[in-house]
């Protein structure tokens, strides 16, 4: 899978690579490029397009880093890109703790790999995760599926409800969580029946047993050969069944790759399984740094970029710590901290690393400062000139009604704007009396 798309990847990189300089008509030549790879590889157009404009915000942004070639820097770009297109960094784990049995629902098409997934499920869980696991087949229909699934129990030791001819699929549901729940069974995989397209009896019959069943992780299992019509899929299950989670099989296949990434900005569901052949243990926890890396194909200046913005933000965050120790804290600076912010997940996600600084939090609190105000904040502070930024007491009425003017907000969004400042500026000068070790570290979380 991907080699087409890592080929013609290479290709727009090994074009510009080599170059000292790159204008912006080559980075926006480069990400052209990129984006008929994309398209190429099946990747859904809306996604390809919010792709681009961001590859280009920030190509374009504040955050260059000099250090580096620009070429590397385009491909750190485009690994971002990808990495936010699958998801974002963390592998997101299934969650099977809930009060037992934890009930795991599969859905999918027939032929996508369902039982065969659910089998892999039960040897991970079992094997890993050291689990009590049971499965059960929903497949009243195809007596040769629920065999399927009790001949891979016995081969990967996993207990399977016994079958019993003539019961309805929610008999079985009822059976499978009374037997597990009394024999102790800590997980319960229900391997619902398929159809080989979506029709609304499959639908009403799977979300009746979702009803019963209680799932705490409802997984839906897409061929990922099939491209964007396993995107189709996903979506319209999502419409029916309250999704956790999708499972892409044939991931060894050779796909061009488009369902895997257009699937999670599609239907906002994570990936958490990749099929990877047709072994009981050939299941991948999904990890979109990894798939992002095999892409490209370009790992050693991933890192190097990495290592190089670490570098600047260390730079940064030990400038700011100086500026911070002589209490100086201008409107600049704020900019910095709202963008940092931002770079950081957003308000939350720096409170977060912050527990020490409640009063911060709390006056931000106070100050009704949420991760949509940033942006908004940012703008006003654009749209002031650089002395109004450096010595905010310049900003008289008229000028502030420029400000609001230009930044599209009105002058009482300005106002709260600069007694936010205030009370952050005054708080560091109180903080620097105090001693610059707190400051140093705050400011170092902070970046700058
Ligand atoms: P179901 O009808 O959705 O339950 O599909 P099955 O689990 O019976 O799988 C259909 C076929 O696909 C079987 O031959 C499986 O061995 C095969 N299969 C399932 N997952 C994978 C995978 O990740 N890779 C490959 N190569 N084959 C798979």
């Amino acid at each position: 899978m991907f080699e087409a798309l890592n080929e013609r990847l290479t290709g727009v990189f090994d074009r510009i690579t080599g170059r000292g300089a790159l204008s912006e008509k080559d980075v926006e030549e480069a990400l052209r490029e990129v984006r008929v790879a994309l398209l190429e590889a099946d990747v859904a157009l809306p996604v390809v397009k919010d792709f681009i404009a961001r590859a280009k915000t920030a190509a374009t942004g504040e955050d260059v880093i000099r250090a580096v070639k620009p070429a590397d820097q385009v491909i750190k770009i485009v690994y971002d890109g990808l990495v936010d297109m699958l998801g974002g960094e963390e592998p997101v784990p299934l969650n099977t703790n809930a009060t037992p049995p934890a009930v795991v629902l599969m859905a999918g098409l027939q032929g996508s790999g369902k039982t065969t997934t659910s089998a892999k499920l039960a040897l991970r869980l079992s094997k890993f995760d050291k689990k009590k696991v049971m499965m059960a087949s929903l497949d009243t229909r195809r007596p040769a599926a629920m065999e399927q699934l009790a001949t891979l129990g016995q081969q990967i030791e996993v207990a399977t409800l016994p079958i019993v001819a003539g019961e309805s699929a929610v008999q079985i549901t009822r059976r499978a969580l009374q037997s597990a729940k009394l024999q102790g069974f800590d997980v319960l995989i229900l391997d619902t029946a398929g159809r080989i397209t979506l029709d609304e009896g499959l639908m009403n019959e799977v979300a009746e047993v979702a009803q019963i069943a209680k799932p705490v992780e409802t997984l839906l299992v897409a061929d990922s050969l099939t491209g964007q019509d396993a995107v189709r899929t996903a979506a319209a299950f999502h419409e029916r069944l309250p999704l956790t989670g999708l499972v892409l099989t044939r991931a060894d296949g050779d796909g061009r790759g488009g369902a895997m990434l257009s699937m999670r900005a599609v239907t906002g569901l994570p990936i958490k399984y990749l099929g990877a052949g047709e072994k009981v243990d050939a299941l991948d926890v999904f990890d979109a740094r990894r798939v992002a890396g095999r892409i490209l194909g370009q790992g050693d200046i991933v890192a190097l970029v990495e290592k190089a913005a670490g570098e600047l933000d260390q730079a940064k965050a030990e400038k700011m710590a100086r500026k911070l120790a002589k209490g100086q804290f201008d409107l600049d600076d704020l900019a910095g901290q709202l963008n940092q912010m931002k770079k950081m997940g957003g308000l939350q996600g720096i409170m977060g690393l912050l527990p020490g600084v409640a009063k911060l939090k709390n006056q931000m609190a106070e100050n009704n400062v949420s991760d949509k105000m940033i942006d908004r904040q940012l703008a006003v502070i654009n749209s002031m000139t650089k002395a109004e930024r450096k010595k905010p007491d310049l900003l008289n009425a008229s000028r502030k009604k420029r400000v609001a003017k230009g930044a599209g907000v009105e002058v009482q969004d300005i106002n709260r704007l600069l007694k936010q400042h205030r009370q952050m500026a005054d708080m560091v000068k109180s903080l620097s009396k105090g001693g610059g070790k707190n400051l140093q570290k705050m400011a170092s979380m902070m970046g700058g």
